[in-house]
């Protein structure tokens, strides 16, 4: 059944609660749903409902079509000054033995490993440390441009960016200025977690306030730049906390139009500091995809992380309003698995990931961070991907 057939049946079910059906008038509609329907949602909407009302806004908007982009990542190190209640990653400085902070050289040997592959996109992510200042990602921005123009530099959070600003006794719209022209093209989501302070007081207490994240943003909006964000669900926050996070982006977005893609992050509780916090289950997981892609009615994408959450979630999800499943990663990166994600040594390689999508009988598309298209995998013959065999039966007379 096509999204808008499931939509007018769900909207003709006699048995659907009226403030359910008014809001999938609305979606049907194309109009904004209410922060008070946001939490009605998340409250009373069942995961058909939800899915289908998801489902028909991401058709709406992008078919069939999936994205996926390659690219690698360098996390310079995972070593903190704050200490994020929810991170398994970081080690604080006094653990130091237990962590690595990579020097500028080695680094830009990262970079230099992926010397003709056909990756387009650098990530670059970490903990935050005060060798890692202005005058050091100014210069690791503009090496990497200066050895491989065309890869984009999609770097760092407001996390790190206030703190290097404050340090350098610099604004924001300075300091990002400055960042742009060192070679920064565009910045990831991370680092939001749940704006309101009632939550983010009890698990992010030291870093960047939700004024100051979203600061950050606007000013790089303003140079004209795009940026990311997400939100780190399922931990302490109710329901009207997680409705609260996106208002705050949705508010932003109608400003700005300068976020691309919301990512939500699902809590994971491997050896953190709240490890006694139960996760969400994968229903709650497809429900709160759903409900972004809903809510967030001036956001074009909604992201799953693939590693994060599963291969096998990650298809789910492109049936609740997912249309992007991230990279191809390449396993360079620790964030996931030492969080407890599913995938530990989180790499596929673009045929992998084209099938996992194609399974689902999606359309595969290769982009680039600003969601150009690369390459568009739809009828598109891999190689080395072997041919089906035909044999010549014997005629019999
Ligand atoms: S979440 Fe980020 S800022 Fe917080 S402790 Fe971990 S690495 Fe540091």
């Amino acid at each position: 059944m096509d999204s808008e057939l499931s939509l007018t049946v769900l909207l003709n079910n006699p048995l659907l609660l009226p403030e359910l059906r008014a809001i999938a008038q609305k979606v049907y509609n194309n109009e904004r749903i209410t922060f008070d329907e946001g939490v009605i949602l998340y409250e009373k909407g069942e995961l058909a409902y939800l899915g289908t009302l998801a489902n028909y806004i991401r058709e709406k908007r992008h078919g069939d079509k999936t994205y996926f982009n390659r690219n690698f990542h360098i996390e310079p190190t995972n070593l903190c000054v704050y200490d994020c209640k929810f991170c398994s990653y970081s080690r604080l400085i006094k653990e130091r033995s237990q962590g690595w902070e990579y020097t500028m050289e080695e680094m830009l040997d990262i970079v230099k490993k992926y010397d003709g592959e056909p990756v387009t996109e650098v990530h670059i992510v970490g903990g935050v440390l005060p060798q890692y200042d202005v005058p050091f990602y100014s210069e690791l921005f503009t090496r990497i441009k200066q050895h491989r123009p065309e890869l984009h530099v999609k770097a760092l959070t407001p996390v790190e960016y206030h703190y290097i600003f404050k340090k350098a006794k610099i604004d924001y719209a300075t300091g990002m200025s400055l960042m742009k022209d060192a070679g920064l093209e565009s910045m990831p989501g991370g680092g939001a977690e749940i704006f309101h302070p009632e939550i983010r007081e009890q698990i992010a207490k030291d870093k960047c306030t939700a004024d100051q994240w979203l600061q950050i943003h606007e000013e790089w909006h303003k140079l004209g730049m795009r940026s990311n964000a997400t939100m780190l669900y399922g931990h302490i926050e109710q329901y009207w906390h997680r409705v609260d996070h996106m208002d705050r982006l949705r508010q932003l977005q109608d400003k700005t139009g300068g976020f691309q893609t919301f990512i939500p992050l699902k809590f994971r509780n491997q050896d953190n500091q709240m490890s006694n916090v139960p996760e969400s289950t994968v229903v709650e997981d497809l429900r709160n995809y759903a409900i972004a892609r809903i809510y967030l009615d001036n956001f074009d994408h909604i992201k799953a992380y693939w590693a994060m959450i599963s291969r096998n979630t990650a298809q789910l999800s492109l049936n609740f309003g997912v249309d992007d499943i991230d990279g191809t990663l390449d396993d360079t990166t620790k964030i996931y698995s030492m969080a407890g994600a599913e995938e530990q040594n989180p790499g596929m390689s673009t045929k992998q990931l084209v099938e996992l999508i194609k399974q689902v009988g999606r359309h595969p598309i290769e982009r680039d961070t600003l969601y150009h298209v690369v390459t568009d995998y739809n009828d598109f013959e891999f190689a080395d991907e072997p041919k089906p065999q035909f044999y010549k039966l014997p005629v019999i007379n």
